[in-house]
C-alpha cells in the first residue's frame, strides 16, 4: 500500500438505509489516481451483502412502501434529492475527483449540474408518463393497458463518470418506483455512496436504494444470477456487457447494455478549422479520453489533411496537465495504474503498427505529475482502419487520424466498426452534415461538435456499443411493464364469445 500524507476517509456499505460494514469487515482501498494515495478505504462487499441487499431491495418494493406511492409523491422526492446534490455538490464533487481523476472545472459545473437535472427531468417526464391507457370498446368489455414497475433493478456501474452513470439507472428507477442495488466500480464508489445517503435525507424510504461495492467477478454476477434481481441496467466494456448478457438468460432477466465505442469523427473539406480542431481535441481529451463516446477515430479529407495533424499537435501542446483538484487544470490523470498501462501498451502498438505519431506518446512525469497516472494527448497520423489503434476501444486520450478523399469513402470507413455509440460531422453545410448523419450507424450524431447531451434526448448504442436508451422519455419504458387488464362487462353466460367453445 502507498504511504499516505493524509487522512483516508472511511466508507460502509449503504444497505436498507444504513451504513453497514462488510459481513466479511473485510476493505479494499480507493487510490487516488493524481498522487497515487489512498484516498479512501471501502467495505468490501461479498456474497452475503449481496443478499442483504437484493434481500431488502425485494422486501420494500413489495410493501409498496415507495411502488405504489402516487407519481406525484414520488416526483416531488426526486426533486427534493435534486436540491440535496446542488447542497452537497462540492463534496460529491470532491470524491470523484480524488477516486476518478476528474477535474474539478468538470465535477462541479457539468457533473452536478448534471445529475441535479436529470432527477428534475425525469420526475418531470414521470408526471405525463401514461401509466394506464384505456383501449377502445370494440365489444361488452373494459380493456386498459397499465404500466407497472419491474421491481428490483441492479445498477452495474464502470470507473469514468461514476455519479452520473449511476444516476442515469437510478433517477427513471426511482421515477417508476423500483427499488434498486447499485454496484460502482471498485476504483470509484465514493460518490454513489454518497448518493445514497443523501437519497434517504430527501425522503427516499430506507431500502429503496442500496449500494454495495466490491469485485464485480463475484458480486456483479451474483447480482445479475438472483432470481430476485428482475433487471440490470449495465454501463461499462463490451466484454462484461456480453457476459452479462449471457448470465442474465438463467433467469430471463431484463437487460440494457451500455458499452464500448470507437466513435468516427468525419472532417469535412469545408470545416471551420478553428472550432473544429479545439473541438476534436475536445472530443478525445475530455476526461483523460476515458469517455465511451469519446471521438477518437478522426476522418480527415486531403484536402485538410496536413493542416489539422499541425493544428492539432499546436493545441495539443497547450492542454494543461495536472492535479485535478486545481482549477486551471484542464487534463487529470488516468483512473489507475492498469489503464496507464493499457494507455501505453496501445501506444506502442500503434507504432509497431506503422502509425505516425504526431504529437503525445508518453506518459507525463514533469514535477508532481510523476506521482500519478497521466499521459500526454497523443495523435497517430497514417492510420489505417484495420489498424487495432483504430478498431478497438483505448480510453486514453489517443486519437487515430485516418485520410480519405471522397465523402463515400468516409463513410464506408466511420461504419466499418463492431461499435455504434457515436459518430460526428464538422463542416459549414448544415444540410451536407445532416445527410451524412443519416448514413452513421451510431446512437448519437454530433455536428460541429462532441460531448453534447441533455436529459431529454436518449443516449445508447447501435451495434455492440449496446441496446436500450438511457436518457429522455425513451427511458422510462426501460423500468416499467406493462399489464393488459380486460374486465368483461356483460353479465350473462349466453353474451359470452367464448361459451360455445367448450361446452
Ligand atoms: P468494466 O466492464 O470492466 O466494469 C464495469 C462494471 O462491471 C464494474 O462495476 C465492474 O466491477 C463490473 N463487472 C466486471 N466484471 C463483471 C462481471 N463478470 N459481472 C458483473 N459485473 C462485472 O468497465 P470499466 O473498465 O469500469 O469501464 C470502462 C468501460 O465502460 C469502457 O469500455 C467504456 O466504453 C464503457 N462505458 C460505456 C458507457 C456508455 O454509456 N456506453 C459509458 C461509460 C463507460
Amino acid at each position: 500500500m502507498t504511504a499516505t500524507t493524509h487522512q483516508a476517509l472511511d466508507y460502509q456499505l449503504f444497505i436498507n438505509g444504513t451504513w453497514t460494514p462488510a459481513a466479511s469487515k473485510e476493505t479494499f482501498d480507493v487510490i487516488n489516481p493524481a498522487t497515487g494515495e489512498v484516498a479512501a478505504r471501502v467495505a468490501k462487499a461479498g456474497l452475503e451483502d449481496v443478499e442483504a441487499a437484493v434481500a431488502t431491495a425485494r422486501q420494500v418494493y413489495d410493501s409498496g412502501v415507495w411502488s405504489r406511492k402516487t407519481p406525484k409523491e414520488r416526483a416531488d422526492i426526486l426533486n427534493r434529492f435534486a436540491r440535496k446534490i446542488m447542497e452537497h455538490g462540492q463534496e460529491l464533487a470532491y470524491l470523484e475527483v480524488i477516486s476518478s481523476g476528474a477535474t474539478i472545472r468538470r465535477a462541479m459545473s457539468t457533473d452536478i449540474l448534471g445529475i441535479a437535472f436529470v432527477l428534475q427531468q425525469t420526475a418531470a417526464f414521470a408526471l405525463e408518463f401514461p401509466y394506464v391507457e384505456g383501449l377502445a370498446m370494440t365489444g361488452a368489455s373494459n380493456n386498459q393497458v397499465w404500466r407497472e414497475p419491474l421491481g428490483v433493478v441492479a445498477a452495474i456501474t464502470p470507473w469514468n463518470f461514476p455519479m452520473i452513470l449511476a444516476m442515469w439507472k437510478l433517477a427513471p428507477a426511482l421515477a417508476m418506483g423500483n427499488s434498486i442495488v447499485v454496484k460502482p466500480a471498485s476504483y470509484t464508489p465514493l460518490s454513489t455512496l454518497k448518493l445514497a445517503e443523501l437519497a434517504i435525507e430527501s425522503g427516499i424510504p430506507a431500502g429503496v436504494f442500496n449500494v454495495i461495492a466490491g469485485p464485480g467477478a463475484s458480486i456483479g454476477e451474483a447480482l445479475v444470477k438472483d432470481p430476485r434481481v428482475d433487471k440490470v441496467a449495465f454501463t461499462g466494456s463490451t466484454e462484461v456487457g456480453r457476459r452479462i448478457m449471457e448470465l442474465a438468460s438463467g433467469t430471463v432477466k431484463r437487460v440494457t447494455l451500455e458499452l464500448g465505442g470507437k466513435s468516427p469523427a468525419i472532417v469535412l473539406p469545408d470545416a471551420d478549422l478553428d472550432l473544429t480542431v479545439p473541438g476534436l481535441l475536445y472530443g478525445f481529451c475530455l476526461h483523460s479520453g476515458q469517455v465511451c463516446e469519446s471521438g477518437t477515430r478522426i476522418l480527415v479529407h486531403d484536402s485538410l489533411y496536413d493542416e489539422v495533424l499541425e493544428r492539432l499537435a499546436q493545441l495539443a501542446s497547450k492542454v494543461k496537465l495536472g492535479n485535478p483538484l486545481d482549477a486551471t487544470t484542464g487534463m487529470g490523470p488516468l483512473v489507475s495504474r492498469h489503464q496507464l498501462d493499457t494507455v501505453l501498451g496501445y501506444i506502442q502498438t500503434g507504432v509497431d503498427e506503422g502509425a505516425r505519431l504526431v504529437c503525445g506518446g508518453k506518459r507525463a512525469t514533469k514535477g508532481e505529475l510523476a506521482r500519478g497516472y497521466y499521459v500526454e494527448p497523443t495523435v497517430f497520423a497514417d492510420v489505417r482502419n484495420d489498424m487495432r489503434i483504430a478498431r478497438e476501444e483505448i480510453f486514453g486520450p489517443v486519437a487515430s487520424v485516418i485520410r480519405y478523399s471522397t465523402v463515400e469513402e468516409a463513410i464506408e470507413i466511420a461504419n466499418d466498426t463492431i461499435f455504434g455509440l457515436a459518430a460526428g460531422v464538422w463542416s459549414r453545410d448544415a444540410n451536407k452534415a445532416l445527410k451524412i448523419g443519416r448514413e452513421l450507424r451510431a446512437g448519437t450524431v454530433w455536428i460541429n461538435d462532441w460531448h453534447a447531451m441533455r436529459p431529454d434526448a436518449p443516449f445508447g448504442g447501435y451495434k455492440q456499443s449496446g441496446f436500450g436508451r438511457e436518457l429522455g422519455r425513451h427511458v422510462l419504458e426501460e423500468y416499467t411493464q406493462v399489464k393488459h387488464v380486460h374486465a368483461a362487462l356483460a353479465p350473462e353466460l349466453k353474451q359470452r364469445p367464448w361459451a360455445g367453445m367448450l361446452f
